[in-house]
C-alpha cells in the first residue's frame, strides 16, 4: 500500500484527506520532532512524507529510501531541504506559498509593536510586582506612527507588512533584489539595504534563508542602523550574526529587537538574549494561526496527492529532470 508520513500531528483536515485517498498514513506520535535515524527508518517505508521545517533531509536520507517520491514541507521556506539535491535524486520538494503571508505579517507587526511599546517589558515588570505608580519617565517607547520602516526582502510577507505599516502612517522603505514598481506606486520606495538601514527606525526582515543571506545582517549592518533602532525578525534565524546583535544591543547601538526565529531554534535558555530586556523573543509562530496552519496542512497534501497520482505538485519549488516512479 501506499504509504505517507507526517512528521508532526498537524490541524486541519489534511490527514483524513489522505488517509480517504486510500493511502496507509502514519503520524509521528511525539512533541518533539523525529530525530535522524527515526526519520530515516520512516522513510524507508514512505512514498511520501509531509514535513516541518524542523526536519531535515540530505542526499543521504533520500537515497536510503528508494521509495521516496515526494517531500512535501509545511512550510512557505525550505532551507531544511535542498531542492536541487532532492532534483538529483529524483523526488520533488514543495512548499506552501500563498496561504501565510498574511498572517505572518500580522505576527512581524505585532512584535513590531510590541518592541517599540515595551509591551512585553512591561508586562513582565508588573507582574513582578514593578507597578508602584503611574510614572511619567517608565516605559518610554517609540511612537509608530510617523516613523520609518525598512522592509528587507518585499516579496509575499514583506509586502503584507507593508501594508499594515502604511495603515499606520509610517513612510515605508525597502531593499529587494529586483524593483516593485507597483508598490512603489503605492507610496513605497526603493533603497540599498545601507540606506534603509541608515534611514530606518524600524527594520524588518523577510528574505528566504540561503547562502547569499546567512549573516546578511552583522556587525557592519548593526553599526549602519539608526541609534535606537529596532530590529524585528520573522525570517530565518540565520539571516542575522547573533553575536553581533548582542553586541549592537548591550553597547546601546540600536534600541532592541523582536525575533520569532532564532539561530538555533530552540534557543537555549542561557543565550544572552534572553538577558537583555529590549528583547522581545516568540518561538517561530509567524503562521500560527488555526486557519491558516490548517490551510498549510491541506496544500502540502494537496501536492502528495497529485505526484502519488502521477501528476506534477501545483507547489513544486524543484523539477526532478528522472522523477522517481513506484
Ligand atoms: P517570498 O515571497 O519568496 O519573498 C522573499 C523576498 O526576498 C523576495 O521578494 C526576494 O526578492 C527577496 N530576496 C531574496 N534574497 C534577497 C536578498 N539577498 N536581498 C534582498 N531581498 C532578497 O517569501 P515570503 O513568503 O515572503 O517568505 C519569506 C521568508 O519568511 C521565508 O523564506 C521563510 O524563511 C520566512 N517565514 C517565516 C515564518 C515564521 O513562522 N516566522 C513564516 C513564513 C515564512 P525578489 O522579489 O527579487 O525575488
Amino acid at each position: 500500500m501506499t504509504k505517507v508520513f507526517i512528521a508532526r500531528a498537524i490541524p486541519g483536515e489534511a490527514a483524513r484527506r489522505l488517509a480517504e485517498a486510500a493511502l496507509d498514513v502514519e503520524i509521528w506520535p511525539g512533541e518533539m520532532p523525529p530525530g535522524r535515524d527515526e526519520l530515516g527508518a520512516m522513510l524507508l517505508q514512505c512514498d511520501a512524507v509531509m514535513t516541518m521545517v524542523t526536519d531535515r533531509i540530505d542526499r543521504d536520507l533520500m537515497r536510503q529510501a528508494p521509495r521516496l517520491r515526494v517531500i512535501a514541507n509545511m512550510a512557505v521556506g525550505y532551507d531544511n531541504v535542498s531542492p536541487s539535491e532532492a532534483a538529483e535524486e529524483g523526488v520533488w520538494l514543495t512548499n506552501t506559498p500563498g496561504v501565510l503571508a498574511e498572517t505572518t505579517a500580522d505576527l512581524a507587526f505585532a512584535l513590531l509593536m510590541d518592541a517599540a511599546r515595551n509591551l512585553t517589558a512591561s508586562d513582565r515588570d508588573t507582574r513582578a510586582g514593578g507597578w508602584k505608580t503611574w510614572s511619567p519617565t517608565a516605559f518610554l517607547g517609540q511612537d509608530i506612527f510617523g516613523s520609518t520602516l525598512g522592509i528587507v526582502g518585499l516579496g509575499e510577507i514583506g509586502e503584507a507588512m507593508a501594508r499594515r505599516a502604511v495603515g499606520f502612517s509610517m513612510r515605508v522603505l525597502y531593499a529587494s533584489r529586483t524593483p516593485k514598481p507597483e508598490l512603489e506606486a503605492t507610496g513605497l520606495q526603493r533603497r540599498t539595504l545601507d540606506e534603509l538601514l541608515a534611514e530606518s527606525n524600524f527594520v524588518s526582515l523577510h528574505v528566504p534563508y540561503n547562502d547569499r543571506t546567512r549573516h546578511l545582517m552583522a556587525a557592519r549592518e548593526f553599526a549602519l542602523m539608526k541609534p535606537g533602532a529596532i530590529l524585528i525578525n520573522t525570517s530565518r534565524g540565520g539571516v542575522v550574526d547573533q553575536d553581533a546583535l548582542v553586541e549592537a544591543l548591550r553597547a546601546g547601538r540600536i534600541g532592541g529587537a523582536a525575533l520569532d526565529v532564532a539561530e538555533p531554534e530552540p534557543l537555549p535558555p542561557s543565550h544572552p538574549l534572553f538577558s537583555l530586556p529590549n528583547v522581545v523573543i516568540t518561538p517561530h509562530i509567524g503562521s500560527a494561526s488555526l486557519a491558516t496552519r490548517s490551510k498549510m496542512a491541506d496544500m502540502a497534501a494537496t501536492n502528495i496527492l497529485a505526484v502519488l497520482g502521477g501528476h506534477e505538485p501545483p507547489n513544486a519549488v524543484n523539477r526532478p529532470p528522472n522523477p522517481r516512479s513506484p
